[in-house]
């Protein structure tokens, strides 16, 4: 059967076909690290660990690059307010995103290359773009010149007939009414403090979006298969991201673009300027564990918003429950006659998974297809009509998707969450937060987790 994604380039569906055979290189927009993620990056991010395992279990030998905006507006702001270095500054969240896809079990890309790592590859880039009359200077600004591309609004539709040739735009994030030559490269202000790189191109530092052009570029090649993120990542940073590419190599960039919708809250994109985010730490320490908050980002179509309530929460631990339950009631369960029956239950179930997943990653239906085989396997099961064979059949095809749903509550899963949240335990101890320690506490006991202080510091056991 064959995977078929929605193009955002062609606003069409499409057949995927790899540009080698077997093999699947994508880039995947990461977090600005001047804070924690909210749950709705990690949204995105979900979608992104998603297709990459439903590609692995397609068979595909998956490079996924994810870049770390380590450099940008808001993160100097930051540093400089609190007088430390860009890399002292950006550490500590570099550190948390790492643990929260970790604590929602997104398995890790092949690489996290950081902007700051690759100036001398965007200076590059900029150069290219001025040899081939791409771009121009401005008092050591360099900008790119949107008339010299004649693509430029193909990713977001745009229409081009109105614009004003020149305008220009410094700002990296902005609204399609302000279609704009826009910056590559801003040359040294003094508010950026102690931030900027002398280069070829003068002293100065990048703009947004030139980094993610030189870091797919670089570890994927200059065409490469995937390319995704949010859709507020659509205009202008993606297709600014095609103008700085195609401009500068004259070729093709990206084959498929795929793009997340958005998280909401009240009808609202949840996002850190309007204020209604919650964090994952937030979710948890209201006593969610990572799964469940992993089962809820995962189970509606990326292409649809995802209005997030703690009653959608609370569904997803009673669907997450199920799953798990049927697992391991099906493990307790020692086997009875066979009439035939498991065979076409499997047979249907494993067909129909893959083919909603084919389907653009129809992971509601696909989800369904799995419900139905519990349903279906539990009432063999009640009736003697399950041998221990088909027993170890439906097992082994659980985990099989399981290979891609990732919500399999496993006692290494288990043990890495509950470490987890000693050491946030820990750390609110320290900072004298208690209340968030005792919420920590009694969330793990919830859990039927028991913590016993010791001398050599804390140990915990499982409720008997
Ligand atoms: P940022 O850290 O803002 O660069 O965002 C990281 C990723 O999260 C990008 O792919 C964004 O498109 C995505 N994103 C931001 N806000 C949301 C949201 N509310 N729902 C889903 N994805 C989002
Ligand atoms: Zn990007």
């Amino acid at each position: 059967m064959s995977l078929v994604f929605r193009n955002s380039m062609t606003r069409e569906r499409e057949e995927f076909v790899p540009m080698e055979a077997g093999k699947v290189r994508m880039y995947t927009c990461g977090p600005t690290v001047y804070n924690f993620v909210h749950i709705g990056n990690l949204r995105t991010f979900m979608f992104e660990d998603l297709l990459r395992r439903y590609l692995k279990y397609k068979g595909y030998q998956v490079t996924q690059v994810m870049n770390l905006t380590d450099i940008d507006d808001k993160i100097i702001k930051g540093a400089t307010a609190q007088k430390v270095s860009l890399k002292e500054f950006t550490a500590p969240y570099i550190k948390a995103f790492f643990d929260d896809i970790d604590a929602v079990g997104i398995e890790r890309a092949e690489r996290y290359p950081a902007a700051t790592d690759h100036i001398q590859e965007m200076v590059v880039i900029v150069k290219d773009l001025m040899a081939r009359g791409m771009a121009y200077e401005v008092d050591g600004n360099y900008y790119f010149k949107i008339s010299a591309f004649r693509e430029y609004g193909k990713l977001a539709n745009l229409d081009m007939d109105g614009l004003k040739a020149g305008a220009r735009v410094a700002a990296d994030e902005y609204e399609k009414e302000s279609v704009s030559d826009f910056a590559l490269w801003k040359a040294y202000d003094e508010k950026d403090g102690d931030v900027f790189w002398e280069t070829e191109i003068g002293k100065g530092r990048p703009g947004w979006h030139l980094e993610c052009s030189a870091m797919s570029m670089k570890y994927l090649g200059r065409h490469f298969d995937i390319h995704t993120g949010g859709v507020d990542n659509m205009f202008p940073h993606h297709e600014n991201e095609i103008a700085q590419s195609e401009g500068s190599t004259g070729e093709k960039f990206v084959n498929y673009w795929l793009h997340a919708e958005h998280l909401i809250v009240e009808g609202k994109k949840m996002s850190k300027s309007l204020g209604n985010y919650f964090t994952l730490r937030d979710i948890l320490g209201k006593g969610y564990s990572g799964l469940v908050v992993r089962y809820l980002l995962l189970s509606t179509h990326y292409r649809q918003q995802l209005n997030f309530t703690f009653e959608g929460l609370d569904g997803a631990r009673g669907a997450l429950e199920r799953y798990n339950d049927f697992i391991s009631n099906l493990e307790d369960f020692a086997g009875g006659n066979s009439n035939g029956e498991a065979a076409a239950i499997l047979k249907r179930t494993s067909d129909g998974f893959e083919e909603m997943l084919d389907d653009d990653l129809n992971i509601s239906g696909a989800l369904g297809i799995v419900f139905d085989f519990i349903r279906d396997i539990n009432r063999l099961k009640a009736e003697g009509n399950l041998s221990v064979a088909e027993r170890d059949s439906a097992l082994s095809m659980i985990r099989r998707f399981d290979a891609v749903l990732g919500v399999e509550v496993k006692k290494q899963t288990l043990e890495s969450e509950v470490e987890a949240m000693i050491a946030r335990r820990q750390a609110a101890r320290k900072s004298r937060d208690f209340a968030l320690a005792d919420r920590i506490r009694d969330q793990l006991s919830g859990m039927g987790i028991l913590l016993e202080d010791t001398p050599q510091g804390v140990k915990w056991k499982k409720q008997v």
